[in-house]
């Protein structure tokens, strides 16, 4: 009796009905309406139906990115609205500010280079935020540099940036700020007007909760007049081409249907719970995500100025993060992510934005704790969802 117990308990798999739970800092999980909403028969794209859903869009984006400037719409990832933003905004030689603060921060040096300009690039410790003192002296000696490009939220470390005065700082320095929101726009408060933010960029598959394919993007009219100056090389992504034919509710090029008709769902979602409702809501899963890390022993990597999107939490040496991840994805049906390049198998990163309530909170923590005494550490179980529970508690 006792041995079958034993091989039973060996042969169970514990995720029988592969119910899946989706953590991750893109693609987030998809609400039900919308995946209902796109799966309609697709309609074209040059059509009166198609205008009236990219005019709803249109106006629903301009409200989740505060702002009186129209929001584009790219056939293409987070990826290629940074692309589009660099071939549109500057010249060759250009001299830029990049704050590198992990994998995304990079990404705009490389982006950069690749066109022929001069990044001057500040690198930060993995989980840090840059200080406003520090980017002021780089400013300072760098008077010609023409823009400062960032990340409002760095997920490859999960540490926030402070928007309000890196935007301040470019303004009195008469530079451009040029700020990839992709995990940032509708996951926190980001005003791009009232923070004179002159470029914002985000991504469908992040808090816009739709799948990967469209990139968001908006300038202000300090932004279009550099456009108009630039000389680099583009075509597909050629802003001022968008522009014009986005006031026809039309795109460029065939946009991304279906994405769009999703989009229209997911923005209705977004307002009916409110913006401001939305951010709270995300402060207090980030919060709770925290608690429940800090309860279970273990440290965040960016325990400064954390971001509501994504929690980045160390692991002590001796635990292989990569078995981690395996093993809450294949065998309880959590999927969180590691780490990339030097943080690979040393962090975990478990997201909290989009279609994410408090239990899916519940969920992953509970999850962590299994994984992590099997694998040897000394988790006490409920620790953790304990600490979660009294922080939703809280508002309940
Ligand atoms: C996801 C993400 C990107 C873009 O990634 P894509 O794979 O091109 O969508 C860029 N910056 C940040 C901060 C991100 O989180």
């Amino acid at each position: 009796m006792g041995a079958a117990l034993t091989t039973r308990r060996k042969k169970v798999d514990v995720s029988p009905m592969r119910k899946i739970y989706l953590l991750t800092p893109g693609p987030t999980p998809i609400p039900e309406p919308v995946l209902a909403a796109m799966s309609l028969p697709i309609i074209h794209h040059r059509t009166p139906a198609f205008e009236t859903i990219f005019e709803d869009v249109k106006a629903g984006l301009k409200r989740v990115f505060q702002t009186k400037q129209d929001v584009l719409l790219l056939t293409a990832t987070g990826t290629g609205a940074m692309d589009a933003t660099v071939c549109n905004l500057f010249k060759k030689g250009d001299a830029v500010i990049t704050v590198n603060g992990g994998k995304f921060g990079e990404r705009w040096g490389q982006i950069a280079r690749s066109y022929g300009l001069n990044p001057i690039e500040i690198k930060l410790e993995p989980g840090d935020s840059i200080e406003p003192q520090a980017l002021q002296e780089v400013v300072k000696a760098n008077p010609s540099a023409r823009a400062i490009l960032f990340q409002a939220s760095e997920t490859s470390t999960g540490a926030a940036m402070p928007v309000k005065e890196i935007c301040q700082i470019a303004r009195r320095a008469g530079m451009l700020s040029v700020c990839d929101a992709i995990t940032a726009a509708g996951v926190f408060n980001l005003p791009m007007d009232d923070w004179s933010i002159d470029v914002l960029i985000t991504g469908s598959q992040k808090a816009f909760m739709i799948p990967p394919g469209l990139a968001m993007i908006s300038l202000s009219e300090k932004a279009w007049q550099a456009q108009a100056q630039s000389d680099l090389p583009k075509y597909y992504f050629d802003l001022a081409r968008e522009r014009k034919t986005l006031l026809k509710n039309q795109t460029a090029w065939t946009p991304a249907i279906s994405l769009i008709v999703g989009l229209r769902e997911s923005l209705k979602i977004m307002e009916e719970e409110g913006l401001q409702n939305v951010f709270a809501r995300h402060e207090l899963l980030a919060r709770a995500t925290r608690s429940g890390v800090l309860a279970l022993g273990l440290e965040l990597l960016a325990s400064k100025m954390p971001s509501a999107a994504v929690t980045a939490v160390k692991l002590p040496t001796h635990l292989d993060g990569k078995k981690i991840v395996k093993h809450m994805r294949d065998q309880l049906g959590v999927t969180i992510v590691g780490g990339q390049d030097e943080l690979d198998g040393k962090i975990l990163r478990l997201s909290h934005f989009g279609y994410c309530g408090p239990f899916d909170i519940v969920t992953v923590i509970s999850a962590l704790e299994m994984t992590l005494k099997k694998f040897g550490y000394p988790a006490e179980y409920g620790k953790g969802v304990a600490a979660v529970q009294r922080v939703l508690a809280e508002v309940q």
